[in-house]
């Protein structure tokens, strides 16, 4: 089934602290190189950490949006 949110990253905002990870570890991840990689579906049982990560990001960089 396909979620109704959608997660987006702007990367330009972006500066991989990995405070989203912390929030959202089934959602976001950083990489040993440093680069950040997120799921864009939501699933329903991971909105509500989905919306702490957007909440926590210094750099307003997530967007969650629904379709
Ligand atoms: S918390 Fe924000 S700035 Fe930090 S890695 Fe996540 S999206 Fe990027």
């Amino acid at each position: 089934m396909s979620s109704r949110y959608r997660i987006s990253v702007d990367n330009d905002r972006c500066r991989r602290y990995g405070i989203c990870a912390a929030e959202a570890a089934q959602l976001f991840r950083l990489t040993p190189s440093g680069n950040l990689r997120y799921i864009r579906a939501v699933s329903p049982d991971a909105l509500a950490a989905a919306k702490a990560a957007v909440r926590s990001c210094p750099t307003l960089a997530i967007e969650l949006e629904e379709r």
